[in-house]
């Protein structure tokens, strides 16, 4: 089964309002010369998701966090109805900026993507392990444990909706990336795991994309092995130039 690969741009809290709007813009005009199909989505700050939807063309807008709740005293949450209001199509739950330094848990994250799904919104679930976690052996059982509770109580239905993200926390804007090698193991077994839990065809169809300083010179190799389907991109998505060069990596795989 062919997979239309995406490259995910997360800007993170960086850039202003207008500088947001001329990136998406600088973007979605380097869409038009891709070699071949590729989902492009934009995680602006919250303030300027409306800004960029648009400025986002044939783009996609997604938020980089989204509350558990649907509305109500949760002062600064933003629900998923709004983040729709907003013009988004996605939403990003459990970056590891979000487990490690806001003490997230795989079963906030499970609300999160509820809450996003049920509102009609597609999720980037990201899962990945530490550095201690990997040089303990553990980096199957994390990355597998993150999957299953981060998606428990979701209905089967949905998950033609939700797209994965391997991120290694020690990859995640260190410079220091996972061989293409490393990725590819990972990915490998996230889809079975997707497989055991679900089913083959679910397995054949998911998403998987890597993050972790993934820049125009590793692109390539990485989005070469068959179960990296995109890229997730912290750092270098903060400039057309460079990030359209991922995309184009990403777009003739
Ligand atoms: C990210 O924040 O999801 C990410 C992968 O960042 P970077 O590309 O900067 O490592």
């Amino acid at each position: 089964m062919t997979r239309k690969p995406m490259v995910g741009g997360n800007w993170k809290m960086n850039l202003d309002h207008a500088a947001c709007q001329e990136l998406a813009a600088d973007v979605d005009r380097g869409r038009a010369l891709l070699e071949g199909p590729c989902d492009i989505v934009f995680f602006p700050p919250h303030p300027y998701l409306r800004s960029v939807a648009s400025h986002r063309g044939g783009c996609m807008l997604g938020a980089q966090d989204v509350s558990g709740h649907e509305a109500g005293a949760h002062t600064g949450d933003v629900s998923a109805s709004m983040l729709v209001d907003c013009g988004c199509q996605m939403a990003l739950v459990g970056h590891s900026e979000r487990r490690h330094g806001h003490g997230e848990t795989s079963r906030e994250v499970a609300a999160k993507a509820a809450a996003a799904l049920n509102a009609g919104l597609r999720v980037l679930l990201c899962v990945g392990e530490t550095s201690e976690e990997r040089a303990e052996g553990k980096t199957a059982e994390i990355v597998c444990g993150q999957f299953v509770e981060s998606l428990t109580g979701i209905d089967f239905d949905a998950l033609e909706r939700i797209d994965l993200a391997y991120e290694p926390v020690w990859a995640i804007g260190t410079g220091q990336t996972a061989s293409p090698e490393q990725a590819q193991e990972v990915h490998e077994l996230l889809r079975a795991e997707v497989g055991s839990r679900y089913d083959a065809r679910s397995a054949a169809r998911m998403r998987i994309l890597y993050g972790g300083s993934v820049t125009p010179s590793n692109a390539a190799e990485l989005m070469a092995c068959s179960d990296i389907d995109g890229a997730l991109v912290g750092g270098a998505s903060l400039e057309a130039g460079p990030f359209l060069e991922i995309v184009r990596a990403a777009a003739r795989t």
